[in-house]
């Protein structure tokens, strides 16, 4: 801890207190702190100290964790009515706002990610998010319906339908985004009545564990909300095959997504996934070079490239490849790389020194099958787990970097003619996954064409992965299954159930 102070001086009592508490699980409203061998340690990645410990859950933890959230679901929880739920929300929104230093702290330590962005996370994008999920309690809605049922006639029967939430959830989440990604669970389970175990990543469980304890002081019942840390080979997989969960909400890789389907086969529980992108931002000729310059870096640079929306394959067009080229590429040689604790830093670390290895994989590869390094393309020397943001050209659809999701700060640039917008979007298209997309453009015509082709849950024109709680986001193709994000974030949730009556 005294090391900790002596690199960031300014951290908070609040949060100093809270990373020298001994941390373990939280179920049933109590921590706990059963689990097998060894704790976690929990590093800052801009300077590699350890900021805390953990424990590690297994299956034991996991069942006590569903059972919890079973009684919850089945007893005081269900006693709540809809807008007691609302309240319950908007009061955890107002309890993020009041924690905001510590939140902002916790999450910086725990993920690397600059401080504006931190108090872009942790003072609006979360409690927005939550107040969004307030209101739709009290608007699930069932529906009455026109039928006949067995040869009733109309008056003799009525038949209608009843929206019930799932049950027990089953949440695992990702360190790339930590609190978001608990948000994204959370919120449409308290707003449709389910319980939740959440199993958060193993790198950064800090601000995932503050939450809890956040929705406790909100009024949430005990087990209903339940966190157990640990492994994702065993925490994370005890839950994924538990057999009485209802549901799995998961965000992390492709691959892993594959295993919890495999999982989640021994009592079919229902399963949402979000998963890898390599997502495409197409540029055309006419477009304001002024907003793609500096639209496009924060494409694939914002969250030091850690971030399932990236847009890593930028496609442009040969009248405006070198101006684009040159312009991002002097934007990523002045992003001030440092700790995001210090407010002057606009790049943080990556999260891990296993994560930066892959990275300078990535690259290596890239150079070896011809790319281009325009810019970056190297760790500095410092502590910490830092990589430059690297712009790569002369890439084409078969080399490594371009093919795989890099998950960190490499953007490969491709060059296309007056093509048929047919050839562009079948390029764009040409990787396993579809979450993501943009197109640049001032003309309408091409920008709704391109739309309509570019095989993504979410195309956005002239911004990239424009995000609102109001609008569904989530994968096409191996980027998915299913969509988080208003309205229907809430589907995965609740289950309908068809009554008819007669008399
Ligand atoms: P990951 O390795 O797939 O891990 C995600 C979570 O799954 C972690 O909590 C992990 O535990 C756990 N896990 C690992 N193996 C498991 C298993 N066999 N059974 C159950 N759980 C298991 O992903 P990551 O490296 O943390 O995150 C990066 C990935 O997330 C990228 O592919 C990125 O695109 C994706 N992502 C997608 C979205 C989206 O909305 N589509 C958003 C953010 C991130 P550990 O703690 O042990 O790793
Ligand atoms: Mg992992």
């Amino acid at each position: 801890m005294n090391e900790l102070l002596k690199a960031y001086p300014q951290l908070s009592s609040d949060t100093l207190a809270f990373l020298s508490r001994k941390h373990g699980h939280f179920i049933n409203g109590r921590h706990e702190h059963g689990g097998l061998g060894e704790p976690i340690d929990i590093h800052d990645p801009a300077t590699g100290l350890r900021i805390a410990q953990c424990s590690a859950g297994g299956a034991a933890e996991i069942d006590a964790a569903v059972k919890a959230a079973r009684a919850a679901f089945e007893g005081p929880w269900s006693k709540f009515t809809a807008a007691q739920r609302s309240v319950v929300l908007w009061k955890i929104a107002d309890l993020i706002q009041a924690n905001f230093q510590q939140l902002c702290e916790l999450e910086i330590l725990d993920n690397g990610l600059p401080t504006p962005l931190a108090q872009y996370v942790c003072g609006m994008v979360v409690p927005e998010f939550f107040r969004y999920y307030a209101g739709w309690p009290t608007k699930i809605e069932g529906s009455t319906l026109p039928a006949a049922p067995q040869g009733k006639l109309p008056g003799e029967a009525i038949s209608f339908t009843l929206r019930e939430p799932i049950g027990v959830v089953g949440a695992i989440t990702p360190w790339n985004s930590p609190l978001p990604m608990v948000m994204l669970k959370l919120a449409p389970a308290l707003a449709t009545g389910c319980t939740l175990v959440l199993k958060p990543a193993e790198l950064t469980p800090l601000t995932a564990m503050r939450l809890a304890e956040i929705c406790q002081e909100a009024g949430v019942p005990d087990g209903v909300v339940n966190i157990v840390n640990g492994y994702g080979a065993t925490a994370g997989a005890a839950l994924a095959a538990h057999p009485d969960v209802d549901k799995i909400a998961f965000t992390g890789s492709t691959e892993v997504g594959r295993s919890i389907v495999r999982a989640a086969a021994g009592n079919l529980k229902k399963v949402t996934l979000e998963l890898g992108g390599k997502s495409p931002v197409v540029v055309f000729p006419d477009a304001d070079l002024e907003q793609v310059i500096p639209g496009a870096a924060r494409a694939c640079f914002f969250l030091q490239g850690q971030n399932c929306m990236a847009g890593t394959r930028l496609f442009l067009h040969e009248k405006i490849h070198d101006a684009v080229v040159d312009g991002i590429a002097a934007i990523a040689r002045s992003m001030k790389l440092g700790p995001g604790l210090d407010p002057t830093s606009d790049f943080g670390p990556l999260i891990s020194a296993k994560q930066r290895e892959r990275v300078e994989g990535f690259v290596e590869a890239g150079r070896k099958e011809g790319a281009e390094v325009v810019c970056g393309g190297k760790s500095p020397t410092r502590p910490g787990y830092f990589f430059e943001p690297t712009v790569l050209t002369r890439t084409t659809p078969e080399m490594t970097p371009v093919k795989n999701e890099i998950f960190g700060p490499v953007l490969c640039v491709h060059r296309f003619g007056d093509d048929h917008l047919d050839q562009v979007a079948r390029e764009a298209n040409s990787t396993i996954y579809g979450l993501s997309g943009s197109v640049w453009t001032r003309d309408l015509g091409i920008a709704m064409q391109m739309v309509r082709k570019i095989d993504s849950g979410q195309v956005s024109v002239n911004m990239h992965a424009a995000l609102d709680p109001a609008m569904p986001f989530g994968g096409n193709k191996q980027s998915g299954w299913g969509r988080e994000f208003g309205k229907e974030g809430l589907e995965p949730y609740l289950k309908t159930k068809g009554i008819s009556m007669t008399w």
